[in-house]
């Protein structure tokens, strides 16, 4: 997991009030997600974190492309992804309950590290039916594709359609 150090945020030097991070996410941030359904990718993370007195409020802003593959064409294409999302982490003395919602700082923590949030937010914004759609939100399936496959599918039923002389013999029995 060396290169996922990069997504490291330290924060005990950081002033009070806002800063900002960039950090790209691609291929090789996926690759040491050892069973992400996300291969490849192209996107710049943006990081607003607000260093508060007892919090840090981590803003995060992620946009650009991962690589899909389309149910309907079975064709891969660039699947546009623009994700907003708000972490809280809490500073606290000791570590307290896991709470699903807000990440707790102890007094031993000087660092935050975003990369399984970025992974996860990632995850969730996949849509669940993945077809070939560009930034207009126009879909462009491979028509050709299209066609074959839907001849195909037809074959198919057509060869599952029960032969009727079987049902002819059937009356013999
Ligand atoms: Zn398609």
């Amino acid at each position: 997991m060396k290169s996922l150090k990069e997504f490291s945020i330290p924060f005990t030097g950081l002033k009070l009030g806002k800063h900002q991070f960039e950090f790209v996410v691609n291929d090789a941030f996926f690759d040491e997600f050892e069973y992400s359904l996300v291969k490849k990718a192209n996107l710049l993370c943006k990081v607003e974190l607000d260093r508060q007195e007892t919090m840090l409020i981590l803003n995060f802003a992620i946009n650009g492309t991962i690589d899909a593959n389309c149910d309907r064409c079975l064709a891969q294409y660039p699947q546009h992804v623009d994700i907003h999302e708000q972490q809280v982490a809490k500073f606290s003395e000791e570590a307290i309950g896991e709470d699903e919602e807000i990440i707790i700082l102890t007094k031993n923590d000087h660092e935050i590290n975003i990369a399984g949030l970025i992974y996860e937010y990632i995850n969730v914004a996949m849509p669940f039916i993945t077809v070939c759609i560009d930034e207009g939100k126009t879909p462009y399936c491979d028509k050709e594709m299209l066609d074959n496959l839907n001849k195909l599918s037809a074959n198919t039923e057509q060869d599952e359609q029960p032969d009727p002389r079987w049902d002819a013999l059937k009356k013999f029995k």
